[in-house]
């Protein structure tokens, strides 16, 4: 338990950065959490209102029943006169009632977990895709991925049963102890001093069972990891005769799940057996009680009867009402963890005032820059660079693997910004301009091509959205990928499976080409694929590219000889910076590190 609050504390200091909770006390930043989600809530009154009401007429209905009991015993048993009927049709009426308030309340409180958890969702989802790469690298998808299922999973449940459980408990806990005492008040008094030693330590005995709970609940996600990722990587497991391994790594990770469960069956037959006989035999001493006072003729027997369904009730709703604390609590933990991930904010932002881009040219301008990752401040990928691309040029990037060339992508699209020095499109800053403006200028070919698991229209109109079946087949011919999509068995409808499974490398970097033909941007970015290719494929690609880059400003990432021969301009990059410039000719005949890449590649 006291794991559990830590946790959530923990993580509520780092939430809801608006609030700024690090100068709330602790109780106060827990329910600052939950604010967010009942600020989702909110937007509901009509489903809240139609929810409470149901909730206070299903307690009502509730609390009437021993009432009910008590009238039909004093009235109808005990003096045997007079008509029962009415006693009993009330009590029909009374179930009805239940009934159906009782099923009002589960829809609407249901509904609004599930409409909370809807919109918490969308909201997320929206305020991720505005974050930076930075973000991504920082935090893991997959954590992040729980979070959007598991976390919303812990909230619908508050939203969805917690809160009304908690209400109906208080309601019909507090209306019965008011029964009561209206019944036999010295009696009531007696119960109530019970009542703490009763639930005393079934609460205590309930948080060691909650915090075993959760630590088996971790085990168990272990598990979960183990699996996808030796399942995800299964080649790799054989190939490298690790299978035994493995096998003993997922049994110790099964057996610390079994002996954590075990901990927490423990716990739960204890308080099972704790629970019944408190419960049992206090209600055991209070028939006693009662039926010596019956003997003494101090109450009726309807009210020995009434006394002993309510404080029933009573009881469970205040053993309900312990178990909704945790609940909260959980709650508390996972509602700050997704106001994190809404508080959080995009380090590239549009600035206030973003200036309008001018017309188009495609030129392209690197301004002394240098910049480190986020990730990795130790290293300068780009050191005081400078670059000038005039537009409609070519020039073809080379360099040892790390020297920064790939950074250079990054850093135009603006998905990082310098620490110094600027970047230019169209004279324009990259700091002073919307981002999707300039992203809008720059078509990425990317050296893995990223495909999604949908159909090939879908992935191809993925350079432009609003493309027609016209427009994507002239992409499609002018990346050379019209032949092989015309095979596909369903055309442009083909499902291409998860990352575009069912399609080749080079068919994979067609589509990409496509993409970016669609996309008719006029500065390319284009990372050549190394992946080997045969001769006819890196016909096509090259054939493909070829035709992409006409009048178009590019950059390319030279992996091929072919690029790096006709391309009007070299730039040779080593530990981010530029070593040397020129032709090919003219670079072979300089004998520099240009030279020295050139021969490794040509002896291979
Ligand atoms: P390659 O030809 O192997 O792709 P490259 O020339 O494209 O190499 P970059 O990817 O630009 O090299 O990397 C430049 C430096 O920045 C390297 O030291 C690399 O380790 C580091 N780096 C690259 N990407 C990241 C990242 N996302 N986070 C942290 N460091 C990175």
């Amino acid at each position: 338990m006291t794991e559990v609050s830590q946790t959530s504390t923990d993580l509520a200091v780092e939430s809801a950065k608006q609030d700024d909770p690090e100068k709330l006390p602790k109780k106060r930043r827990k329910i600052a959490n939950l604010k967010m989600v009942g600020s989702y809530a909110i937007k509901y009154p009509k489903q809240i209102a139609f929810a409470f009401i149901a909730l206070v007429i299903a307690a009502l209905a509730t609390l009437s029943i021993p009432a009910g009991f008590k009238a039909i015993v004093d009235n109808g048993f005990i003096q045997g006169e007079g008509d029962i009927a009415p006693y009993f049709e009330a009590l029909l009426v009374i179930a009805l009632v239940l009934g159906l308030a009782t099923a009002l309340r589960f829809y609407f409180v249901s509904w609004l977990g599930e409409r909370v958890v809807a919109d918490i969702r969308a909201a997320v989802q929206r305020n991720l895709l505005r974050l930076s790469p930075a973000f991504f690298e920082e935090n893991r998808p997959a954590e992040i991925a729980s979070r959007m299922t598991a976390d919303t999973a812990i909230i619908e449940q508050i939203v969805g049963t917690t809160v009304s459980v908690a209400l109906r408990n208080l309601f019909v806990g507090i209306g019965g102890v008011i029964y009561l005492f209206s019944l036999a008040p010295k009696l009531t008094g007696a119960l109530l001093l019970g009542i703490p030693l009763i639930l005393g330590p079934v609460i205590i005995l309930g948080r060691y069972l909650q915090n075993a709970s959760r630590k088996s609940q971790d085990r168990v996600a272990d598990v979960g990891t183990i699996t996808s990722e030796t399942l995800g990587a299964m080649k790799i497991v054989q190939a490298f005769g690790q299978e035994r391994r493995e096998g003993e790594r997922f049994s110790d990770a099964v057996e610390a799940t079994f002996s954590q469960a075990k901990r927490r069956i423990f716990l739960r037959s204890g308080l099972t057996a704790l629970f019944i006989v408190l419960i049992f035999g206090g209600i055991v001493m209070l028939v006693w009680q009662g039926a010596e006072a019956v003997r003494a003729g101090t109450i009726s027997g309807g009210s020995i009867l009434a006394i002993v369904i309510t404080s029933g009730l009573v009881a469970g709703s205040f053993g309900a009402l312990s178990e909704v604390y945790a609940d909260l609590v959980r709650g508390a933990g996972a509602s700050s963890r997704l106001a994190e991930l809404l508080a959080e904010e995009p380090d590239i932002a549009p600035p206030e005032n973003p200036i309008a881009l001018p017309a188009a040219r495609g030129q392209l301008t690197f301004d002394n820059v240098t910049f480190r990752y986020p990730t990795r401040p130790e290293v300068e990928a780009l050191k005081q660079f400078s670059l000038r691309v005039t537009p409609g040029e070519t020039v073809a990037v080379v360099g040892p693997s790390g020297a920064g060339k790939s950074t250079l992508f990054q850093l135009a699209q603006r998905f990082y910004d310098p620490e110094s020095g600027a970047i230019r499109v169209d004279g324009v800053p990259l700091t002073q301009a919307d981002p999707a403006e300039i992203r809008m200028r720059m078509a990425y070919v990317p050296q893995e091509t990223v495909l999604f698991a949908a159909s090939a229209r879908d992935n191809l109109r993925y350079g432009n959205w609003l493309a027609d079946d016209d427009q994507i087949w002239a992409a499609a011919r002018q990346a050379n990928a019209e032949r092989f999509l015309l095979d596909l068995p369903e055309g442009l409808d083909t499902y291409l499976g998860e990352g575009g499974a069912r399609l080749s490398g080079g068919q994979r970097q067609r589509i990409a080409i496509a993409r970016a033909v669609l996309r008719d941007s006029p500065i390319l970015l284009l990372d050549e694929a190394t992946s080997a290719l045969d001769a006819e494929s890196e016909r096509l690609v090259q054939d493909a590219l070829d035709k992409l880059m006409v009048d178009r400003t590019t950059i390319v990432i030279a992996h091929r000889l072919a690029t790096v021969r006709s391309a009007q301009r070299i730039i040779v990059m080593d530990e981010g910076r530029i070593v040397e410039e020129g032709t090919h000719n003219a670079l072979v005949g300089a004998n520099g590190l240009y030279a020295k890449l050139a021969s490794l590649q040509f002896d291979a």
